[in-house]
Order: C-alpha cells, then structure tokens, then sequence
C-alpha cells in the first residue's frame, strides 16, 4: 500500500493529489476540517509520484541572498483595501500587463475560501486582502501547469507549503512562472470558519455582502474583523472576535503548522510578502497606521518584478533582514500548539455555541495587557522605593 506521509507532517499541499495519473487519491475533511490524501488501493498503480512530489518528503534545498525591503503602494484606495502595504496588488498587475495570469485566494459563494485565477485588474479585487484559513487547491497546479505550457506568465501566490507544493508538481522550473508566498503565521480549518460563520449571532441581520479580516478603520496595527450583512455591520476589532482569538492563539492551526517545514530563511518564492510589524522601532517615520509591507525578495527574477514596481510605490527602501525578523517571528519559526487545542476541538464537534468554546479556551487579551501594564506599574513603585 502505498504510504505517503506522517499525518502530523501533511501540510494539505494537494501536490500528490494533483499528480496522480490515475486520480486514485481524493482529498478528505479528518473530523477537525483538514484535508488529507486519501489513497484508493484499487486504483493505485504504484507509481511512486505522489512520493516524488510531496514537498515534505522532497524537501527542496535553497541557496540564495534574500533582501528585505520597506514598501507602500501610492493608491491608498488598494492599499486600504489590502492587509499589509498593497503590494500583492502592485506585483499582480504587473503580470496582468504582461498579459499573465494571477492565482491566488478567493471567497466561493458561500465564503470557503479557495484558489483560482484572474486574467484582469478588475478581478483582482477578489484576491486582495488575507483570508486567514485554508485555502482549497483543488486541481489549480494542473491549470498553472497547463498555461505555462501555452508559453504564459503565471504569477502563483499562496502559502509557502502552496508554493513549494506547486514547485514540486511541477518538476522543472519555468522562466515565466512568477511565485510569491506570505509570511505564515498558520492555517485553521474550513470547518472553524463556518462554525464561526454558522454560529453567529448576526445570522439575524440577513446575508453576508462582504468579509474583510483585516479593516484598518481604526488603524492598521489595530485591524478589526469586518462582515456586511444585508442590514448590518459587524466590525470588531481582532483582539475581541472569537474567530481571530481563537487563530491568533494558536487553538485552530492545522497540525503541520506547529512544526512547519517552510518557515525559513532561504525561501523557494520569487518574493515574500508580510506585514513590517517592526516598522515603529526600526523606521518609526515610515509609519503612518496605514499599512505597510515587509517584502524579501529570494531571486533574481523577484528582484526584477519588484524593480518594475518602484515608481507605483510610495516608499520603497531596502533595510535589514535580520533585523526585520526579529519583529517577525512567524518567518522562521512555527506557532507553539495551545495545550488545549485537542479539548477546543472536542467542544467544537459538539453542540456547543462556537462563542462559548472560545470563551473556555481563550485569554482575554486586554485584560492580560491590563494586568501586564498594572505589573509593570506595581514594579516601578517598588523599583523607586
Ligand atoms: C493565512 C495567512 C497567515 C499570515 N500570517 C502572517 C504572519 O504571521 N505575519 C505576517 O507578517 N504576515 C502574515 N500574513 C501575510 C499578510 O497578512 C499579508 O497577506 C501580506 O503582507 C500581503 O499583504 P498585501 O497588502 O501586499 O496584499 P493583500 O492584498 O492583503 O494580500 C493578498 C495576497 O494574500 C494571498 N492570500 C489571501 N488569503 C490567503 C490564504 N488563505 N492562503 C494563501 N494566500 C492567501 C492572496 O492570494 C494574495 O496573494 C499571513 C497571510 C495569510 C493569508
Ligand atoms: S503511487 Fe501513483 S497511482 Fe498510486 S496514489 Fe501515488 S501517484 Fe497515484
Ligand atoms: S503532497 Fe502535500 S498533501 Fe500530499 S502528502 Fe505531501 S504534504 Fe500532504
Ligand atoms: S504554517 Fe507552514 S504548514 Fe501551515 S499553512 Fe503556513 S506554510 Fe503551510
């Protein structure tokens, strides 16, 4: 029988999936919401691509210099628009001018998120902005794969499991394929996010319109979760909305997001992009609470797209790479499991209100910053006795 990885270690690439000539693996929900491969013995003729292709067995090698630069977008329209500094924007249609296709996240009609493509600046909306779960791949390496052969530009942008998962199913490089992937914090479940969705409170207020997990009417570092109902708005920001809590504390990662074999310094990407969460203590007057992007680029060719974007930026300026992860950790190292990550997962398959299973399992962040600051006063008096 064929066995094609440790369960643990999976990241849900779909690259084996996506390789398989006899289409005898399918890609199945565990009770958590992750998908795995699924291998059909009948079918399998055992042919060992799936193997070949699966980028944690593979476990490409990089060798490179990667340069971090500080960048914003001119149009503050996209740029409000977009998670970080809007330069996903700018580098995707780049390849649009150039007659290239854009793949990237989107929302499906029933707000799952999954990849597809874009051939025009219009669309691209549908890209923009960070959707914080897992994206589906479905067959998407086949269609990449498929307009590359057509002699297309091709700009890939996901996680970098996606990205290496991509590059592995491709098994040659291609001059015209373009790849940027984003710092990873991690990825929850499809299903927390319609548990989340399903179990709201303002199911009431009629269908959603629109979903942005990252507002910035308050300000960029102080984002908020936005959903436009029919007759209503839900805006709160991301250290009280249980969906985020729940991601940012590490309860909802997949299993292979705690020990990620992609958080490295030399990446597979042309690019990457992030937030320049460092930005107030290593260029404070670059700041204005906007956004603005952390951008590394890995290769010769990353280089040459971000050059060909410079006059679209408002700032572009290079700056220390060590530097920049020390404000970053997620670039190189992986969330730590919450120790009740198995429990929250429990409740969660019950018939618990998705609110109440993050209430039990989550810390209340402005409490804890209070009780930090009350800390820090309580100490400062004694230090001055
Ligand atoms: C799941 C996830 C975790 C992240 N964790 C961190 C982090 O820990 N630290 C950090 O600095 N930055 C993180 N980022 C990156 C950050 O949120 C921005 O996406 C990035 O800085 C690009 O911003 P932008 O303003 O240039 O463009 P935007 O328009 O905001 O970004 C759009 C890009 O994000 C991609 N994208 C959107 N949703 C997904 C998804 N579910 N899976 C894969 N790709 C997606 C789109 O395809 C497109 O390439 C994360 C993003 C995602 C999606
Ligand atoms: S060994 Fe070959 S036929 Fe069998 S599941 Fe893997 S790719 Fe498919
Ligand atoms: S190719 Fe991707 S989805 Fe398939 S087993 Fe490997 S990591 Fe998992
Ligand atoms: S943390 Fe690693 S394994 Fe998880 S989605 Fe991001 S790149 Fe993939």
């Amino acid at each position: 029988m064929i066995n094609i990885i440790e369960k643990t270690q999976c990241c849900g690439c779909s690259a084996c999936y996506n390789i398989c000539p006899k289409q005898a693996i399918t890609m199945e929900e565990d009770e958590k919401g992750f998908r795995y491969p699924i291998v059909d013995e009948e079918k399998c003729i055992d042919c060992k691509l799936c193997e070949k292709v699966c980028p944690i067995i593979s476990n490409q090698k990089v060798e490179n210099k990667p340069k971090a630069y500080a960048c914003i977008n001119k149009n503050d329209k996209i740029r409000s628009e977009s998670s970080s500094g809007g330069i996903f924007t700018l580098l995707a249609e780049e390849i649009i001018d150039m007659k290239g296709i854009v793949f990237g996240v989107a929302f499906d009609e029933n707000f799952n998120v999954m990849h597809k493509y874009v051939e025009n600046k219009e669309q691209l909306k549908e890209l923009r902005g960070s959707k914080y779960l897992q994206s589906d791949i479905k067959e998407i390496y086949k269609q990449v794969k498929a307009f590359l052969e057509q002699d297309r530009y091709v700009l890939f942008t996901g996680t970098p499991c996606q990205v290496e998962g991509l590059k592995s199913f491709l098994q040659q490089n291609y001059d015209r394929l373009y790849t940027q992937d984003i710092v990873c914090h991690g990825v929850p479940s499809k299903k927390v996010w319609q548990k989340y969705l399903g179990n709201s409170k303002n199911m009431k207020y009629g269908k959603i319109k629109n979903i942005n997990f990252r507002n910035k009417k308050d300000s960029w570092e102080s984002y908020s979760m936005n959903i436009e109902y029919d007759n209503y708005t839900y805006n709160i920001n991301h250290n009280n909305d249980m969906y985020m809590k729940a991601f940012l504390q590490d309860l909802s990662l997949r299993d292979s997001c705690y020990s990620c074999h992609f958080k490295k310094f030399n990446r597979n990407s042309d690019i990457t992009l992030a937030d320049f969460w460092g930005i107030s203590k290593i260029k404070p007057k670059l700041n204005d609470h906007k956004g603005i992007s952390l951008v590394i680029v890995n290769s010769k060719k990353g280089e040459k797209l971000l050059g060909k974007i410079k006059d679209k930026c408002s700032i572009i300026e290079e700056v220390d790479i060590d530097e920049t992860i020390k404000y970053n950790k997620s670039f190189i190292t992986s969330a730590v499991q919450n120790k009740e990550r198995e429990q929250f997962f429990k409740d969660l398959n019950s018939n618990m209100e998705f609110e109440k299973v993050v209430k039990k399992y989550t810390k209340n962040q402005s409490i804890l910053k209070k009780s930090i600051k009350n800390g820090k006063r309580i100490i400062k008096k004694i230090l001055r006795k």
